[in-house]
């Protein structure tokens, strides 16, 4: 089968490997869509996330975890019936047995392996082996772009249930990238008002509009702490999410919270670093969450995007196939063409 290999920061190569076999409790998935993540842009710019290295992986390594594929075949005691259906992965592969995974807190499982992050290889490739028990089947009016998008989404809801999320206060997410936008699709259906969205990029702050936002502030033009401050009532906002994962958010978050607010910081910095001032989160006495995964929030995502009709196939702006995969990441992660979502089809 053919496979994207991550050689080197900034280069793709397409290679070949066999065809995988399911062990028992495993599925072998077609891959049909890949979403292209943030954190996959990391790896891809900078060779690392979060301290891990491409080196980690110990060989070859495939990238990506946000993904939707149709189960070829069950492996053994897998029932045979998911054979054929078209399913979503959920990427993380928790242990299901340490106490933080029988706490209901499988996001922070130490044990876990999460799919497309060395050392585990990811599903860039034209098919991919997977704990059946983390795939799920899929309606049929459930597009694939949609599917491959219900990871972010599922992220989303975690972040909302940390925050607790209540309606008739004020909300900010600072960045309108995916996560950011997956955010506002939530928020703005959860009686938050204003619903305040920035970026540097105009493009991205109009989809922002679209699906929610009352109000866009763009750093290089306006005074986002002021007008924040303003639009909210000189307080500032309740709910306040990073979805940006830079300095100058990371300082932003404290300053537009109001008082006994709540901060979840989605974002992931380029250096392994977050600062904020501490007098500003104290006063107001923050709660600043840290927002890890999804939390056996894919069912709730599938379900609200159904019930809700949630626009969410519109962040997938481009598409490549897999011998793509360099163009793919080189658009995504130069911000190029109004790209949101880059999804690869292997
Ligand atoms: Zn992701
Ligand atoms: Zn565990």
């Amino acid at each position: 089968m053919k496979q994207a290999v991550l050689t080197a920061a900034g280069k793709f190569e397409l290679g070949d490997a066999p065809k995988p076999s399911p062990a028992s409790g495993e599925a072998l998935v077609r891959v049909r869509a890949v979403g292209v993540c943030g954190s996959d842009l990391h790896m891809f710019r900078e060779g690392s996330i979060g301290g891990i290295t491409i080196q980690d992986a110990g060989g070859p390594f495939v990238p990506g975890h946000e993904c939707v594929g149709v189960v070829e075949e069950a492996g053994p005691g897998v029932q045979p019936s998911l054979a054929g259906r078209r399913v979503f992965v959920e990427p993380t592969i928790n242990c299901g047995r340490c106490r933080w995974c029988l706490a209901g807190v499988p996001n922070v499982c130490p044990h876990q392996r999460f799919l497309g992050l060395p050392p585990q290889g990811g599903c860039l490739a034209e098919y991919l082996v997977h704990p059946a028990r983390l795939c799920t089947p899929l309606p049929d009016d459930i597009d694939d772009d949609t599917a491959a998008l219900l990871e972010p989404l599922a992220i989303a809801v975690h972040s909302l249930d940390r925050l607790g999320v209540a309606g008739g206060c004020p909300a900010v997410v600072l960045g309108a990238g995916t996560m950011g936008l997956t955010h506002v699709l939530l928020l703005a259906r959860s009686g938050v008002a204003p619903l305040i969205v920035t970026d540097l990029l105009d493009y991205r702050l109009e989809l922002a509009r679209q699906l929610g936002a009352t109000r866009t502030l763009n750093p290089t033009r306006d005074d986002v702490v002021a007008v924040c401050r303003e639009l909210t009532g000189v307080h500032g906002a309740d709910f306040v999410f990073e979805c940006a994962g830079v300095d100058e958010t990371f300082g932003q978050m404290v300053e537009v919270a109001a008082p006994a607010g709540a901060v979840g910081v989605v974002g992931i910095p380029v250096e392994d670093r977050l600062a904020f001032k501490h007098s500003a989160a104290r006063r107001k006495g923050l709660d600043v969450r840290m927002i890890r995964r999804a939390n056996r929030t894919f069912d709730r995502a599938l379900a609200r995007t159904i019930a809700e009709k949630l626009p969410l196939g519109r962040l997938a702006t481009h598409h490549w196939p897999l011998a793509q995969t360099q163009q793919a990441h080189e658009t995504a992660a130069n911000y190029r063409d109004g790209v949101v979502k880059a999804i690869i089809n292997p």
